[in-house]
């Protein structure tokens, strides 16, 4: 007979669409499942076959367990689409980039035993892993350090050890940041800084800068994140502490990345560019929440302005002075930073739990409980259907305002 194919969990029947009543709307992760439709159509040039025998050694070619040629493709994609300054600096690899967040924490606090260890911060509302690690690796070294706002009125010496992270664009709420902290070490979170998620202004060319690959092509299960890092010392603190730590990351893991990167690569510009799928498909998600939502005055979203995409005014347009906007209205982001606007919902998540949507709590990023984050970087039948349970739910009268 023929092969039955699993429906998403949400649907039944033997052509899976048939919704089954009371599921809910699953937008909490931020898993980019959305791409998944952009490696079906590259499903032979993006296929790697690995024999038994091959990749079996400890060794890679390069240094601190780097593959040459990966690293290689990686500064060549940072050039193709201008997001990052590579050049004279240096490269390390993480099992995703959550394995670096300590790492780069390890290798820019104080080495010398007598200096006060370094303040881990961030600013509200900010990724929660950066504080979950820290307080989880604690060391004599450093410790978390609480929210910048904290910070702001203390008198932040040169001497003062603070470990600052920027993430732009910010996770949740897709704004650009800055550090706040004049004097800190900062690391610069830009996993969102590709243009399927921002416009790309100028190259960022910070000291320390995190990427992962999972919100690039969307294989978050390979898990594969870089640092790009300018000073040598903190460069080999940071290998040093991947080298105790895992041995530096699955070479198979090299592979299939330095297969996928070649792709994107190749791909650049034309039918299959990936950034244009991603930013055509989160801009039409983004367009239809936003739709919604402004219909009534339960719901707001965090704006986005427009601005000139570097990238896309490259590969549309070549001839300057004639650059055409990104966008020529709201601009999209990977999630939607919600709030509640009623007086009854000052629990947005519980709001919207009761209709059947699960969404992020803005408490788990230190904001206001009014505040929850949806993902829209999912699969298309999780975005239909968060459409379908949002619905009635702006629909609804304000009971007690
Ligand atoms: N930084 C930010 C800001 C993130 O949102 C994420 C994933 N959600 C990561 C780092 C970690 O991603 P990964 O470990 O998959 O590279």
């Amino acid at each position: 007979g023929l092969p039955v194919c699993e429906c998403n969990k949400c649907y039944h029947g033997s052509d899976c669409s048939r919704l089954l009543h009371d599921c809910p709307a699953d937008v909490d992760s931020g898993d980019p499942l959305f791409l998944e439709a952009y490696w079906q159509q590259q499903a032979a040039s993006s296929a790697v076959v690995v024999s038994g025998w091959h990749r079996m050694t400890y060794s890679t070619n390069g240094k601190d367990y780097i593959s040459i040629e990966l690293e290689k493709h990686i500064r060549i994609l940072h050039q193709a689409v201008g997001n990052a300054v590579t050049d004279g600096k240096f490269i390390v690899f993480g099992s995703g980039s959550a394995q670096l967040i300590n790492a780069l924490v390890y290798a820019l606090s104080p080495s010398n035993a007598s200096s006060s260890p370094a303040s881990v911060v961030a600013s509200v509302p900010y990724y929660p892993f950066y504080k979950k690690q820290t307080n989880l690796f604690e060391t004599r070294e450093y410790g978390w350090g609480g929210t910048t706002a904290t910070w702001a009125n203390a008198s932040v010496s040169s001497a003062t050890n603070v470990i600052e992270f920027v993430t732009s664009p910010n996770n949740p709420d897709g704004l650009f940041k800055q550090p706040v902290l004049g004097t800190s070490a900062v690391i610069f979170d830009y996993a969102y800084y590709w243009p399927h998620y921002s416009p790309i202004l100028d190259p960022a060319d910070e000291d320390v800068m995190l990427f992962t690959n999972s919100k690039i092509s969307g294989h978050a299960g390979s898990r594969f994140g870089w640092a790009v890092i300018k000073d040598e010392g903190v460069y080999e603190r940071t290998a040093k502490y991947l080298s105790l730590n895992t041995m530096g990351v699955s070479r198979d893991t090299h592979l299939r990345v330095l297969k996928l990167i070649k792709v994107m690569i190749a791909e650049k510009g034309g039918e299959g560019d990936i950034f244009e799928f991603g930013y055509r498909t989160l801009k039409a998600r983004w367009s239809k929440l936003h739709e919604l939502v402004s219909s009534s005055s339960r719901f707001s979203l965090q704006q986005h302005s427009a601005q000139h995409c570097n990238y896309f005014r490259a590969i549309r347009d070549p001839s300057p002075g004639n650059a055409p906007s990104r966008a020529n209205e709201e601009e999209d982001h990977t999630y939607a930073w919600l709030k509640c606007e009623w007086k009854e919902d000052e629990d947005c998540h519980e709001a919207l739990r009761k209709g059947s949507i699960i969404s992020r709590a803005g408490a788990l990023f230190e904001a206001d409980s009014r505040y929850t984050r949806l993902s829209l970087i999912k699969t298309q039948d999780d975005f239909d259907l968060l459409l379908k349970r949002m619905q009635p739910l702006v629909s609804q009268e304000a009971t007690a305002s």
